[in-house]
């Protein structure tokens, strides 16, 4: 089949919002690759869901998460890109051209760039929801800093809060991990460092059951503890809450499509993003478990959108 005859086929079709997907639109459209863009369920990404971000290159001042987003989504617009507010819910990269659906809308293509971010795992309490960027986090590296001097706390028992809390230290008059165990399930090396810092204490057998504080006034206040063993409950003060219990990668729909790793992130070849399955690249926190930043997002955004370009070239 000669691919190039077939109209209805886009050169290529990006699924996720955040700086991986509009950086490989940006980087797509200019190369008159017209690409689709698929917003998913979170437009814009995880960005959208923190406020101020200072770490972005080229905003000395800083920017809101959400205003950034939407200056990547303009840019890719500016271009031709094609954005589409659907969420991809299946895919079929076993022939090509491959098919995407959203519902029972079909959408094909020959080269297919995943850029579907992974999502901070949250404990699922309506004030943990109501209080996200206003004293609690996911990211500690993205909102460390505004936490100088303050008291925070860190919830999770694996390398992720241990990685948190670390970090924290540099900041925080004073950093507690909160952990629903007597044990951490951190790597030894991890653990040690933690149990050895000075400045990191730990709640043991604990879980937090609400957090307390208001958007408009403040932020964060306190958190209410529960002992799992006594059932005890206690209200304790604090500036910052940091959630540490992992993150899960939004590739449930590649499964048994592409090579995912133990984790469920998307494999790909060494210094590219080349997936298992020739024609599909992947970009952003979908493939990156370790580095998690909005600039390394758009760089392997970018260089998604490149390697797409060669492979639609050599087709
Ligand atoms: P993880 O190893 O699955 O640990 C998650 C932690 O959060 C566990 O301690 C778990 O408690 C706790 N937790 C989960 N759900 C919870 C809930 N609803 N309420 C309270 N606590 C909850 O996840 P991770 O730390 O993100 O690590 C994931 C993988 O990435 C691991 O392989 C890790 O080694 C790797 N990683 C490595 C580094 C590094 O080397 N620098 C940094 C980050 C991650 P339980 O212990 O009771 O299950």
């Amino acid at each position: 089949m000669n691919l190039n005859n077939i109209e209805m086929i886009k050169d290529v079709i990006i699924i996720g919002t955040g700086p991986a997907g509009f950086t490989a639109a940006l980087y797509c459209a200019r190369a008159d690759l017209k690409p689709l863009i698929f917003e998913g369920k979170q437009p814009g990404g995880q960005l959208t869901i923190t406020t101020d971000v200072e770490n972005y290159p080229g905003f000395p001042e800083g920017i809101l998460g959400p205003d950034l987003m939407d200056n990547f989504r303009n840019q890719a617009k500016r271009f031709g890109t094609e954005i589409l507010n659907l969420n991809i819910d299946k895919v079929d990269l076993s022939k090509k051209p491959f098919r995407l659906w959203s519902g029972d809308k079909e959408f094909l293509c020959k080269s297919v760039i995943i850029s579907t971010g992974a999502t901070a795992k949250l404990l699922g309490l309506d004030s943990e929801k109501k209080l996200m960027g206003y004293g609690v986090s996911a990211c500690a590296t993205c909102d460390g800093f505004f936490f100088k001097d303050k008291k925070v706390f860190v919830v999770g028992g694996g390398d992720s809060a241990i990685e948190e809390a670390m970090f924290l230290t540099k900041f925080a008059s004073s950093v507690t991990i909160i952990h629903r165990r007597d044990k951490l399930r951190a790597s030894k090396i991890m653990q040690d460092k933690a149990l050895n810092n000075e400045k990191i204490d730990f709640i043991w057998n604990s879980s937090v059951t609400d957090m307390i504080g208001e958007p408009n006034d403040g932020g964060l206040k306190s958190v209410i503890l529960s002992n799992i063993i006594t059932n005890e409950s206690k209200e304790v003060t604090c500036d910052g809450l940091f959630l540490g219990i992992g993150h899960k990668p939004n590739s449930d729909i590649f499964i048994g499509q592409i090579v995912l790793d133990d984790n469920g992130y998307i494999q790909t070849n060494k210094g590219s993003t080349e997936t298992s399955v020739k024609g599909v690249f992947a970009a952003g926190d979908i493939m990156d478990s370790i580095y998690r930043q909005a600039i390394t997002a758009a760089g392997s955004g970018c260089m998604a959108a490149l390697d797409a370009e060669r492979y639609l070239e050599n087709l």
